[in-house]
């Protein structure tokens, strides 16, 4: 399939539906292509702007969905009508086609007992679900070779990496140097909300872009960042839309 992006402060955003989305992604998992797939907002432009390693690998990753409001609203003001792919969903419909196909997957990232309670949700969830490779998301460049030599000898076939951006998607760049034909993707915070952890913002919220409200009313914490990437970003990209415009 032929990819249709657009860029945005010089990311390339994929203008794809939800639904292809998974078809794209499924296709590559039983082709055994392999896949990095990044679930852009704001504040992950901010930090690629500002790394260079970091602002590679997102130029080189081979799907890159919409997940933050923030990228639907820059496109918008470009003339492109995209919906939002929230990378927690785009996630759990891969794991339910994987489940359908018999394809596995792994999960790195969060805390011990959440990703222990997500992978056991999980699960329940979809009785079919072959997990064959877990592990927290906590551990130092001491043992990170064993976690990636274990998910190489696990031959998953999707790849879950949440350990928050940049840090999943510089252990996914690494994975892949040595997983030459597996499908990875980040996704952030997405295990303690299967584990029940934290809750995902109610549909009105979601239904109007504003998720990132939501968790930040409820994680103060996130604040900083919110205040320190938005701002900015709005501002450069109607900067950007008026002078592709003019
Ligand atoms: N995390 C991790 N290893 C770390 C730092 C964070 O596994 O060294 C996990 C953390 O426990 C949480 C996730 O990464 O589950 C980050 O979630 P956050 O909500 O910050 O990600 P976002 O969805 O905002 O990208």
């Amino acid at each position: 399939m032929e990819r249709t992006t657009k860029k945005v402060l010089g990311y390339e955003v994929d203008l794809i539906t939800f639904k292809d989305s998974i078809s794209l992604i499924i296709e590559s998992i039983k082709s055994k292509r392999s896949m990095h797939i990044i679930t852009i907002n704001p504040e992950i432009i901010a930090m690629a702007q500002n790394e260079p390693a970091y602002s590679e690998i997102i130029k080189n990753a081979d799907l890159i969905v919409p997940d933050g409001s923030g990228i639907k609203l820059a496109l918008k003001l470009k003339g492109i009508k995209q919906e939002q792919i929230p990378g927690i969903e785009l996630a759990k419909s891969v794991i339910a086609e994987c489940c359908e196909q018999n394809l596995s997957i792994a999960m790195v990232g969060a805390k011990e007992d959440v990703i222990n309670k997500a992978c056991k949700n999980l699960k329940s969830e979809y009785a079919n679900l072959n997990i064959v490779y877990s592990h927290n998301g906590y551990f130092d460049d001491n043992n990170k070779q064993e976690i990636i030599n274990n998910l190489k000898n696990s031959n998953a076939n999707f790849v879950l990496a949440a350990m928050g951006a940049p840090k999943q998607e510089f252990f996914i760049k690494e994975c892949m140097q040595e997983m030459k034909n597996t499908v990875f993707i980040g996704v952030g915070g997405s295990f303690d909300i299967w584990a029940g952890e934290v809750e995902r913002a109610p549909l009105i919220f979601r239904k109007f872009g504003c998720e990132w409200l939501y968790r930040t009313i409820n994680q103060p914490q996130r604040f900083r960042r919110i205040y320190k990437t938005l701002p900015s970003f709005l501002f450069k990209v109607i900067i950007e839309a008026y002078k592709e415009k003019n």
